[in-house]
């Protein structure tokens, strides 16, 4: 049963391909606290469901930010 659903592109899918921003933890860089804020300010908490496809946009896209050079 298709009862969950993403926060960005609203899709239905299945409780169990649930993704958050969560994953993060295990990546090296960002840091995981760096990762939290970053999405915050994106309104998006530890706790939001989001599909595969759209996580893996936002690791990329949070992955840019923190390779950006700081002015
Ligand atoms: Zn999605």
């Amino acid at each position: 049963m298709k009862n969950a659903q993403c926060k960005k592109c609203l899709n239905k899918f299945r409780q169990k391909d649930i993704y958050t921003i969560q994953q993060f933890q295990y990546r090296k860089e960002p840091t995981y606290e760096w990762s939290v804020k970053y999405f915050e300010k994106s309104g998006i908490s530890e706790w939001d469901s989001f599909c595969e496809n759209c996580m893996s946009f936002y690791s990329k896209e949070s992955e840019k930010e923190w390779n950006e050079p700081k002015i």
